[in-house]
């Protein structure tokens, strides 16, 4: 058994950190098995569905290096679905209907009235062949349902979750096509998963009442169904997730410079009680997975953390992995120098600019004697060896000054800034002349 697993989302949209935690999950898991990893556009919505879209989620899943290994598009299996109501059917487990929208929302007001769920009450299982004649004959086009097994309770060993039950009889028979012959959701994703091998489904706890209704499915069609998980959904650090962060989209991700596999290694771990590492690749990521890991919680999606996640694994990309997008000059020397003070690869331009100059120094008027005896003294020693330490160890003998005052003021003349890479790797990027004169201002 292949272990395949899918990601289905609908092409109405990009995809935000909510939908690429679910990306991550079914990718990792199908990774680690050696498996297949498949990308399901669910497009039977066509209104809303676009192919624009469509190929946005596929730039994401790239960026993401989430690469799938097939592609399906729901648009296309339309004859699949035919055949698969039609054996429903002709079984006795989907059946016509012929309420108007307002009709079946009357009913549910009465029965919410009366206290009594809002199931469908299944008034079109009671026509006969003449009322289904008559309804057409008047132009009415039917609208299909799948009829539950009201007796048959539900359940499954969830991955997540652990054993899980529904009573089916607390649920409507799902329709399944509509009266303009499109189809919901519901059926098509059945019969995908049994047509593309899906072993397999990761997806949130927002689709735990539809696994009752697929789990009749599969067995009404005769097939065993995929192991199920389904996880917490995110939220944010306010508690929900917020527009902000939960449409996060890579696009906005790119921009803060996040690493795409900073977000794939956060959201990996993410609700989960162990550390998020700094990994940076996909195969570490895989091994590693564990769904069962994923407790019965919503995880928490915090940008800060990412962020800090993203500088730790900035701080270990070689020079090799980042070389196209440093300043021109800028060589793996100068990477690993600066390296350790970035929180993304883009600020390196930044240390790059203090290096090559020019810079804007404030100097304060006790340290103008100090910076001019640096001068001197820089001007004296050898450029090899660690010229900055030379360089400090002969001013505090020369000045007196210790620490603080005996550092500071040099950083700032040479780099215009309090903090940043260790001097004595920085110097000798900046080199002697442009550090003589950045002394001698
Ligand atoms: N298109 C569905 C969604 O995005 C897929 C759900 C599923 O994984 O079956 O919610």
């Amino acid at each position: 058994m292949t272990v395949t697993t899918r990601f289905a989302p609908s092409p109405t949209g990009r995809l935000h950190v909510g939908n690429i935690f679910t990306a991550v999950h079914n990718y990792l898991l199908a990774k680690k098995a050696g498996g297949r990893f498949i990308l399901r556009l669910d497009d039977t919505d066509r209104a809303r569905s676009t192919e624009a879209f469509a190929q946005g989620i596929r730039d994401d899943l790239a960026w993401l290096g989430l690469v799938p290994d097939a592609e399906v598009r729901q648009s296309d299996r339309v004859a699949a679905y035919d055949a698969a109501l039609e054996r429903l059917h002709a079984m006795g487990r989907a059946y016509r209907c012929y309420e108007s929208p307002e009709e079946l929302d009357i009913k549910r007001k009465v029965q919410l009235s009366r206290g009594l769920p809002p199931a469908y009450d299944r008034a079109a299982l009671k026509l006969s062949d003449a009322d289904h004649a008559r309804l057409e004959g008047e132009g009415i086009r039917p609208h299909w349902r799948f009829r539950l097994d009201h007796d048959g309770h539900v359940e499954w060993d969830d991955l997540i979750r652990g054993p899980s039950h529904i009573d089916p009889a607390s649920l409507s028979d799902p329709v399944v096509r509509r009266a303009d012959g499109g189809y919901l959701y519901m059926l098509p994703s059945v019969v995908d998963d049994i047509d593309l091998g899906i072993t397999h489904v990761v997806r949130g706890e927002d689709h735990v009442a539809n696994s009752a209704i697929q789990l009749q499915m599969f067995e009404a069609l005769g097939c065993a169904p995929p192991r199920l998980a389904h996880f917490g959904l995110l939220t944010s650090v306010d508690g929900e997730l917020s527009k902000r962060v939960g449409s996060a989209g890579t696009e906005a991700l790119k921009e803060l410079g996040i690493e795409p596999i900073a977000v794939v290694a956060m959201l990996a771990r993410l609700g989960t009680a162990d550390a998020i590492e700094p990994v940076a690749d996909l195969a570490t990521l895989a091994e590693r997975h564990d769904l069962g890991r994923l407790g019965n919680t919503h995880p928490r999606f915090d940008p800060a953390e990412l962020r800090h996640l993203n500088a730790r694994i900035v701080h270990q990309l070689p020079f090799e992995a980042v070389r196209d997008r440093l300043p021109a000059g800028m060589d793996g020397t100068a990477w690993e120098v600066i390296r350790p003070n970035l929180t993304t690869v883009a600020e390196a331009a930044d240390w790059w600019s203090v290096v090559e100059g020019p810079i804007a120094a404030e100097i304060a008027p006790e340290d103008e004697s100090y910076l001019a005896e640096a001068h001197a003294g820089l001007a004296e020693l050898p450029w090899h060896g660690d010229v900055w330490h030379a360089l400090v160890e002969a001013l505090k003998a020369r000045t007196g000054r210790k620490g603080k005052a005996l550092f500071q003021p040099l950083r700032r003349a040479l780099t215009g800034r309090d903090h940043g890479p260790e001097m004595a790797a920085l110097l000798p990027l900046i080199g002697r002349e442009r550090a003589l004169a950045r002394l001698a201002r």
